[in-house]
């Protein structure tokens, strides 16, 4: 068989004042995140088909993609398929949340033009994260379409393999995928860390047998102001839309029973730097939510950091600051330097406002690196800078990008079993490095770019009679 593939990634925040260019989608591909197309590659070379590669384009979270560079990128996929034909399968590793200026629906256009491009024999499937606003678009034009289940995302490959054996199967004709989806209506972030996520989860691994071929929780993603965002179950049966449509709806009404319960609760800010303030063992890591890069916010937000100052909290550590400007400050002063820097709060009013104190720079790194959530490649965060204030060291970075491990403090030399809290610019994708090492993690309320106040998002596209803002 000849089988196709490409990546388009970037989960669009449509509130975010930081536009996502070309040079977003370039600065990524020095270093492409592909362990789905690689997957793809290596299963079907072994097992004998050809396989076509197309575009890796992948950029950080943030605002709506530029319609030009969008499009550019959209022809680019389409002009290889075209080439390419006659393939007997299209794999395509896409986020789900992607926004450009004139589309609401990246994905959804892309795959009706693959659709219109490989005509209708052709099995199609795609891979989205879970936070996806899984459209009707998506739907009709594709076979098969396969979400990650965990939250934080460690099942990419596995579920980059449930697609390729759908999508094969299908082409040979051992099956018939359809398709059916229940409208969940509701809008938050549901870690699967914890119960009663962690036995959803197993459970639609299980049921996956039977008849049914696959069943994804579309969580959603929140700050996407489209018509079609909001959680939804989907499943996959074998030529059976009934029996597809009993388990999405069975799943899907299981979850309305737990989206409560499940919901990804947070600390006010006060609150939480009372418990830090009061700990007698540390340490206890704070995670920033509101300003989590991988969610489209700046990176650079000040509010916990000021708070810390303002409150005397010393042997704490916190980043990473996205501010390659006082990066670039701090290697030119050199490690060991004190100086007056002012850094942080630049992008935008979610930022907060920069913070000017008295430094010492502690450490420089000009490549410096972290590990990703699920081990299968480092993160950059590029040149970077360890400085320390009034008892807290922070690290500022020049990659625009959440926290994920532990070493992106420890690459620096900064100990982190001694300190009274590590404060980590994530929502929950830190959780699987970092829990090991805390005693108690608190998921901080702070203001900021991702409000966790699903309640009061300010849409305009969507539907406001969905859950919380409605019960
Ligand atoms: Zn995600």
């Amino acid at each position: 068989m000849r089988i196709f593939t490409a990546t388009l990634v970037t989960e669009t925040n449509t509130f975010s004042p930081i536009p996502t260019g070309r040079e977003a989608f370039n600065r990524r591909m020095q270093q492409p995140d592909v362990a789905s197309m690689a997957l793809w590659r290596e299963t079907a070379e072994r097992d004998g088909h050809v396989v076509v590669e197309s575009i890796v384009a992948i950029a950080q979270p943030a605002g709506p993609t530029g319609r030009a560079v969008y499009e550019e990128l959209r022809d680019e996929l389409i002009a290889d398929l075209k080439n390419a034909l006659p393939v007997d399968v299209v794999l395509l590793y896409l986020h789900g949340a992607m926004v450009a200026q004139g589309y609401d629906d990246c994905e959804g256009d892309v795959l009706e033009r693959c659709r219109r491009i490989a005509g209708e024999l052709t099995v199609i499937g795609a891979e989205l994260d879970l936070h996806a606003h899984l459209t009707p678009q998506m739907l009709a034009s594709a076979n098969a379409i396969v979400l990650y289940k965990e939250y934080p995302h460690v099942d990419i490959v596995d579920r980059a393999r449930d697609l390729y054996r759908i999508c094969l199967d299908a082409a040979s004709g051992r099956i018939r995928p359809v398709s059916a989806t229940f409208d969940c209506n509701a809008i938050g972030l549901w870690p699967t860390t914890a119960q009663p996520m962690r036995s959803f989860v197993d459970d639609m691994s299980a049921r996956e047998r039977d008849g049914i071929l696959s069943v994804s929780l579309v969580h959603g993603f929140p700050y996407g102001d489209v018509p079609s965002a909001g959680a939804k179950m989907l499943a996959i049966a074998d030529g059976d839309h009934g029996l597809a449509k009993d388990v999405a709806e069975s799943f899907g009404r299981r979850f309305l029973e737990l989206r409560d319960e499940a919901l990804l609760r947070v600390m006010p800010l006060g609150e939480a730097l009372d418990v830090v303030a009061n700990a007698t063992e540390g340490p206890i890591v704070l995670a920033d939510v509101a300003d989590n890069a991988g969610g489209g916010a700046p990176g650079d937000s000040t509010f916990v950091l000021r708070a810390l100052l303002e409150r005397g909290i010393r042997n704490v550590v916190t980043g990473t600051y996205y501010d390659p400007i006082a990066v670039d400050t701090c290697f030119e002063a050199g490690e060991g330097a004190a100086i007056d820097l002012r850094f942080g709060g630049k992008l935008g009013k979610a930022s907060g406002q920069p913070i000017d104190a008295r430094v010492e720079v502690r450490a420089l790194l000009e490549a410096h690196q972290q590990d990703y959530m699920d081990d299968s490649r480092p993160a950059r965060l590029g040149r970077s800078a360890w400085i320390h204030a009034d008892g807290i060291d922070i690290v500022l970075a020049s990659v625009r990008t959440q926290v994920f491990a532990p070493n992106a403090f420890t690459g620096l030399g900064i100990a982190l079993e001694d300190k009274r809290a590590v404060v980590v610019k994530s929502s929950h994708h830190f959780w699987r490095k970092f829990a090991p090492l805390a005693r108690r993690v608190i998921h901080v309320g702070a203001p900021g770019a991702l409000s966790p106040d699903f309640a009061s998002i300010d849409y305009r596209k969507r539907d406001l009679r969905y859950w919380p803002r409605v019960s």
